[in-house]
């Protein structure tokens, strides 16, 4: 056995790496197993760092989870810059909810006065007022509720940047596919490897020491994990100058859709929510689905050149809650289970890994499934 590493984080989307960066930086012997790192689930989202305005009155915990995240993005953005060189694109200039019809009205106004309960920090806007701060928004636009606090990031530069930390810290990045946890009895050792590509048959090494199973929707490939994948279809608009200057939501047609601008004039419109298991085909459907109602909040939308549209499988679980800390298994901690909020959660993941947080912890406690 080949005893390199203390800490094997197995899985390299924005929360294994993560969680890589946040170990390494405290003297942790730490390697990080993907063959090929950035491109799951984080490689798609948007970036999105809004717990405010992604809550529903049923998801009080989630909620916690995501404003405990939102305070520790500064920071984890200002080092991460500083020990990658790289810019975020992090911009903290809130949600503009906006609503079209009276019932879109009555459901903002339902929800002002929730987070007024919770004391968060909500403005509720005329329409004339939303189109003050957002003037590309259509002029059916009726309402909004600002939520001011929320913030985003362009996720392939949190990706690209953790994988510069990790390079500048000395942290093997090792890009290979984990084929299996290495057990004896219920205790796990380590992980065995195999080059992408290798036959079934393919023997493998191994690699020894803590596992960290990040491996996103499948993790329930190496462990018994409950997470499943929920497909997101995803699209980028180019324009040459910002068509908004925070980001937008609304719902249309019944469906919830989003706009969120980055610096450089892309324009990230999501998402779709589909229970296909592992399929990442782009449907003509999906497209559709997202250009209609993305026009209906800002018509100006059809305009933009098409840059990209992808899909991507987030880790869903039982109760939309993610999985972090030990599992029952001696040797093997879980981080997934992130579903919608993978990219605002990655700074708490990495924390609590680190036993920080633990009057959150039990919300996140793997073994509430077992
Ligand atoms: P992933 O990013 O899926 O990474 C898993 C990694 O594991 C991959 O790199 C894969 O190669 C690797 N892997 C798989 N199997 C193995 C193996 N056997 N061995 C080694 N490595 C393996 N979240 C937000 O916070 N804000 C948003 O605005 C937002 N928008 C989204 C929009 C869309 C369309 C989608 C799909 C998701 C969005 N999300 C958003 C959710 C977010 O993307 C996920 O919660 C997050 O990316 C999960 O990260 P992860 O590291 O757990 O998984």
């Amino acid at each position: 056995m080949n005893r390199t590493a203390n800490a094997i984080v197995v899985g390299g989307g924005v929360i294994g790496l993560s969680a890589a960066w946040r170990l390494a930086r405290t003297g942790r012997s730490v390697a990080l197993v993907d063959p090929a790192p950035a491109s799951g689930a984080s490689h798609a989202a948007a970036g999105m760092l809004a717990p405010l305005s992604e809550v529903t009155y049923t998801e009080e915990p989630l909620l916690r989870l995501g404003l405990a995240s939102l305070e520790r993005w500064p920071r984890f953005a200002a080092e991460l810059t500083a020990d990658s060189g790289l810019d975020l694109d992090y911009r903290a200039e809130g949600t503009l909810d906006v609503a079209f019809g009276a019932d879109d009205l009555a459901a903002l106004d339902e929800l002002a006065a929730f987070m007024d309960k919770l004391g968060l920090p909500v403005e509720r806007l005329t329409g004339r007022e939303c189109r003050r701060l957002e003037p590309m928004l259509a002029p059916s636009v009726r309402g909004g509720l600002l939520a001011g606090a929320d913030a985003w990031v362009d996720p392939r530069r949190v990706t690209a940047a953790l994988l510069a930390a990790l390079r500048r810290l000395g942290v093997p990045v090792v890009r290979e596919r984990a084929t299996e946890l290495v057990r004896d009895g219920d205790t796990v050792l380590g992980v065995r490897l195999a080059p992408p590509g290798a036959p079934a048959t393919h023997p493998g090494r191994v690699l020894a020491g803590d596992v960290i199973l990040a491996a996103g929707t499948w993790s329930a490939e190496l462990a018994n994990v409950p997470v499943r994948p929920i497909k997101g279809q995803i699209m980028r608009l180019r324009s040459p100058s910002p068509l908004l200057g925070r980001c937008v939501r609304g719902v249309v047609h019944g469906s919830p859709v989003y706009l969120v601008p980055r610096g450089d004039g892309e324009l990230v419109v999501g998402a779709t929510q589909e229970e296909l298991g592992f399929d990442t085909r782009v449907t003509a459907g999906g497209l559709y689905e997202l250009l209609r109602d993305a026009r209906e909040l800002v018509p100006g939308v059809t305009e933009l050149e098409l840059a990209e549209v992808v899909a991507g499988l987030r880790p869903g679980t039982p109760d939309n809650l993610p999985l972090v800390g030990p599992s029952r298994a001696p040797g093997l901690s879980l981080a997934t289970g992130h579903h919608r909020g993978g990219v605002l959660l990655a700074p708490l993941t990495a924390a609590l890994l680190q036993g920080e947080e633990g009057a959150l912890a039990a919300l996140c406690s793997p073994q509430r499934f077992s």
